[in-house]
């Protein structure tokens, strides 16, 4: 296959990204490394930024120091009763914890560092987005918000920072870590609280005090497709970019929206995942200088789905065009374990067919047009409340 560009964006991936392991049985499986890196590598892509642990003192710009010291008797004692959020469920403890976490949250925030300096426009961290991580507790799958910590550091040098999150679950850690901050604008569309965990992520969760109306959200009921998430991004996004004119994107491109998803309920397809990274690829580089840190998250199906998802965020941050079919030596490679692991067979092409090739449901078809339905409803309350949190126009503007 052809090398992409000369100038690539940073791919963040190295030995420390697969210690990030909950364990055998655990739906968020560094396998999806195996299929998904190798992927990235046969489109001509090399890991060039190795994740190494960021330090107390930067993980303390969005967690409690008592946290980190939770996290940290955890890593030594994995057996220890939960607490913070960590311990049985969701967010198991296990032995190196801390280092592994913090390691995630470095390779978000010197990928950040790099684009600041300028060394990269683009950055991709398939590791990161761990979005569910709050200031005082762990939470669904996440230990330390990397995401949350690229955007602090970004607001060091007081730079605009907008959040795109497109994980199927809702945002909810970046969301409540930066809420009463009005240099950052989070937009997450996601699978309805009423539906799936976390629980929230409803249009009134605006933003506190003067940072009202810098915090969106478009929940979705369960069911939606790719006729009814990518016409919703293509709505708000845009718009919202030009009414906040950020100078630096973050996005979270969580893989788990896609109709195979094991853990929820959305029907998105690679397609509107690609279409969806390229729309963001335009936004920084329209309003951001190009400035834009993308990052994974979730996704259970890390045969056929994760490691396509990804390949269509570095394409569109590669400004390349999609290939036609997956190469048959990663199909090879990877085949006998999707199908130990029932997720077979291996896809042949990185677009999916129509709606992932499953047949239209009228339920599905009522949820679309809903989709687009509230993300209107959603842009002129988001833009109504910002403009008036920003106070009235100039006389005769
Ligand atoms: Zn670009
Ligand atoms: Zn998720």
């Amino acid at each position: 296959m052809a090398p992409l560009a000369p100038s690539a964006p940073l791919l963040v991936f190295g030995p420390r990204s697969t210690t990030y392991d909950f364990g055998p049985a655990h739906p968020l499986t560094p396998r999806r490394f195996g299929p998904g890196i190798s992927l990235l590598e046969a489109l001509g892509a090399e890991p060039n930024l190795a994740p190494e642990p960021a330090s107390d003192a930067e993980l303390e710009w969005v967690h409690e120091p008592a946290y980190l010291d939770v996290v940290k008797a955890f890593s030594g004692d994995p057996f220890a009763p939960g607490r913070a959020g960590i311990g049985p469920g969701d967010t198991p403890a296990f032995a190196g914890m801390h280092e592994a976490s913090a390691a995630v949250a470095g390779g978000s925030l010197r990928a950040m560092e790099a684009i600041l300096r300028g060394d990269a426009l683009h950055a991709f961290h398939p590791g990161g987005g761990l979005h569910h991580a709050m200031p005082a507790r762990g939470s669904g799958f996440c230990v330390y918000d990397d995401p949350a910590l690229a955007i602090a550091r970004a607001r060091r040098d007081e730079l605009r920072v907008l959040y795109l999150d497109l994980d199927v679950h809702h945002g909810d850690g970046v969301q409540a870590i930066h809420w009463s901050d009005p240099g950052v604008m989070t937009v997450s569309i996601h699978e309805t609280g009423m539906a799936l965990f976390p629980g929230t992520g409803f249009p009134d969760e605006l933003g506190g005090g003067e940072a009202r109306g810098t915090k969106v959200n478009l929940p979705l009921d369960p069911g939606t497709g790719e006729r009814g998430w990518l016409p919703a991004l293509e709505l708000v996004l845009p718009a919202l970019a030009e009414a906040f004119q950020p100078e630096v994107v973050v996005s979270q491109h969580g893989a788990d929206a896609h109709a195979f998803d094991p853990l929820a309920h959305l029907r998105v397809t690679t397609t509107a995942m690609g279409a969806a990274a390229r729309l963001i690829d335009s936004i920084a580089h329209r309003w951001a200088g190009g400035r834009w840190l993308a990052t994974g998250g979730g996704g259970y199906d890390v045969y056929r789905v994760v490691p396509r998802a990804w390949a269509q965020v570095w394409l569109a941050a590669n400004h390349a065009p999609v290939p036609g079919s997956t190469p048959p030596a990663w199909r090879e490679r990877w085949a006998a374990d999707a199908e130990r692991f029932g997720q077979s067979p291996m896809p042949e092409s990185f677009d999916d067919p129509p709606n992932a090739g499953l047949p239209y449901r009228v339920a599905d078809e009522a949820a679309d047009a809903r989709a687009v339905r509230i993300a209107g409803e959603v842009l002129d309350l988001v833009l109504r409340t910002f403009t008036e949190s920003r106070g009235s126009p100039e006389p005769g503007a």
